[in-house]
């Protein structure tokens, strides 16, 4: 005889290959279409590419076969809506989708058969779910039984510490007061702790069994370095991992964070022979519209976008993704890298990152009008980004442990394939810290570290002799450095949290709790070796 759920779980298995034509489920999708089919809440956390869509079709089928009714999913994305309603057409199960690109007729026509019974899948833009009329449909059919499943995809949106809150989701928490007894699933991909929690306690899903599967994805090849001449340093890397003999080259996707930048970067790719397209919020919808179709229909296209662009794009055969700027936080890269490789080939996920990218970031952080304990926390996240950036040990191991995830080094990574030749810098950093903190003490307040770096070599620039910071003892103890190799140790300083950038006033330097142990002697500091330019060791031991 049977286990319990074993009935179940044969009847999904029996959909995913009659209507989905799959041999067999994968990862964790076997345990979670059983729990919903049977009628439990669920939360799911997966990957980009696991496979969502079937932990609610299948059950959405099974549910209304078993006479329970329509399943309703509600999707922030009309383009995603619309490919998934015509594949399940296409596979026999009859679905419509409900927003605001339909006419009113068809909507009305829609209407008509979710009132006759006729849908097992319904799936409707949440500003639409929530609207009297809606509601009012969806008590009635709850009324008859004849509501078997709520599916909310895209949780994170929920959430605002996710990167793309949408506050029509936070209504959603009326769901399980309204529509009592009808179980409900929430997807995402992503999912750092604070994210989690946020869903849970928002959507009311404390009863809910959680899903979490790997978040690895071992296709993809890590790889950020430092950035020194931006556009030339993508269009080296496009030359060397993805062109073609003739000439032609991989499709991929170029991160910029501003619309000026994006419209740059794509002229100098055109430039230089490439097929490329920019993409941003500031161009005519029918533009953004026909570029995006290029994208992916033709072959070996280069979008050069800003994060408007990608969600609920699905194209397989992505080779690369390149960030030219620094993304918020690791969410967010890891959602914009994830759009590489979803094939399962080998991508790469590129990024060229700096200070700069660092202090533009904070900057973004502290002008916005969100309450400080909330900057607080994007700020954070911001620090373990440039903690991961600066990681001269493996970045997948980093990636999946800010997922709550342990791992080995992968083998596939800059670090893991390259390990960076690492010297002792901790004199040179406590140089750096020992300045900051006299000009602090000098004037009263602090720096930017622009200003820091012209004192500690010795610079007397207008600013300089305007303070008198000259005549500090840590001017010029630090003029056998570059400025960028300060930048090095400076950015690595910030991910140890030993510094600290602050908004009081703009950008300025502080020492933070790291930087006591490394004054004390207690701490050690160790920086990789430049490869073009290695710093000078003569006054810093090798380790
Ligand atoms: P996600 O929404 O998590 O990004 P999708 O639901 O779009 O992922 O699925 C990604 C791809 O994997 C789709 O092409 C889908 O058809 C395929 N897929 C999902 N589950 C299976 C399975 N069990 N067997 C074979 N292919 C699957
Ligand atoms: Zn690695």
């Amino acid at each position: 005889d049977l286990a319990p759920g074993a009935e179940t779980l044969e009847q999904c298995i029996g959909v995913l290959q009659s209507v989905f034509g799959y041999e067999a489920f994968r990862g964790p999708q076997a345990q979670i279409v059983s729990h919903v089919s049977d009628g439990g809440d669920a939360l799911v956390l997966m990957p980009t590419g696991g496979g969502k869509s079937l932990c609610y079709q299948v059950p959405a089928i099974v549910r209304e076969r078993a006479g329970h009714g329509v399943a309703v999913v509600v999707s922030p994305l009309i383009a995603l809506m619309h490919d998934q309603v015509g594949a399940l057409t296409e596979a026999g199960v009859s679905a419509a989708y409900l927003n605001s690109s339909l006419s009113l007729d068809d909507a009305q026509r829609i209407e008509q058969q979710l009132r006759r019974g006729e849908l097992t899948l319904l799936y409707v833009a949440p500003e639409r779910l929530l609207t009297p009329r809606c509601q009012a449909m969806l008590e009635s059919l709850h009324a008859q039984g004849r509501l078997s499943l709520f599916a909310i995809d895209e949780a994170h949106c929920v959430s605002q510490w996710g990167h793309d809150f949408r506050p029509e989701y936070r209504e959603l928490a009326v769901l399980p007061e309204r529509f009592a007894g009808v179980p409900r699933i929430a997807l995402t991909a992503t999912a750092d702790a604070l994210t989690r929690a946020d869903i849970v306690e928002r959507l009311q899903l404390q009863d809910a069994r959680t899903f979490v599967s790997s978040f690895d994805r071992p296709n993809i090849r890590y790889m950020l370095v430092e950035k020194k001449d931006a556009t030339g340093q993508l269009l080296r890397f496009i030359r060397d991992e993805h062109m073609g003999a003739q000439g032609q080259h991989d499709a991929g996707v170029v991160y910029c964070q501003s619309r000026r930048r994006v419209e740059e970067v794509a002229e100098m790719l055109q430039q230089a022979g490439l097929k490329a397209l920019p993409y941003h919020a500031g161009l005519d919808a029918a533009v953004r519209q026909q570029h995006q179709d290029r994208f992916l229909r033709e072959e070996g296209l280069i979008m050069v976008a800003t994060i408007a662009f990608g969600m609920g794009i699905d194209k397989p055969d992505v080779r690369f993704v390149a960030h030219l700027d620094m993304p918020k936080n690791i969410e967010g890269y890891y959602q914009e890298t994830g759009r590489a490789g979803r094939d399962g080939e080998p991508a790469n996920a590129w990024m060229a990152y700096g200070l700069q990218d660092v202090v533009n970031q904070r900057r973004m952080i502290d002008d916005s009008p969100a309450p400080d304990e909330f900057k607080q926390v994007l700020r954070g996240k911001l620090d373990a980004l440039l903690a991961l950036a600066e990681a001269s040990d493996c970045r997948r191991v980093r990636l999946l442990r800010y997922f709550g995830e342990d791992s080995q080094p992968c083998g596939n990574c800059d670090n893991c394939l390259n390990p960076p030749e690492l010297f002792d810098a901790t004199e040179p950093a406590r140089k750096l810290l020992s300045c900051i903190y006299r000009v602090q003490q000098a004037s009263g307040h602090g720096y930017g570290a622009g200003h820091i770096m012209d004192i500690l070599r010795g610079k007397s620039t207008e600013k300089v002799l305007q303070n008198g910071h000259e005549t500090l003892s840590t001017f010029g103890i630090g003029a056998d450095w570059s400025e960028t190799q300060w930048r090095a140790l400076l950015r690595q300083l910030i991910a140890i949290e030993a510094v600290r950038v602050t908004d009081a006033p703009y950008n300025t330097l502080h020492l933070a709790d790291g930087a006591r142990a490394i004054l004390k002697g207690e701490a050690g500091v160790r920086l990789r070796i430049q490869a073009e330019r290695a710093p000078s060791r003569s006054r810093s031991a090798r380790a």
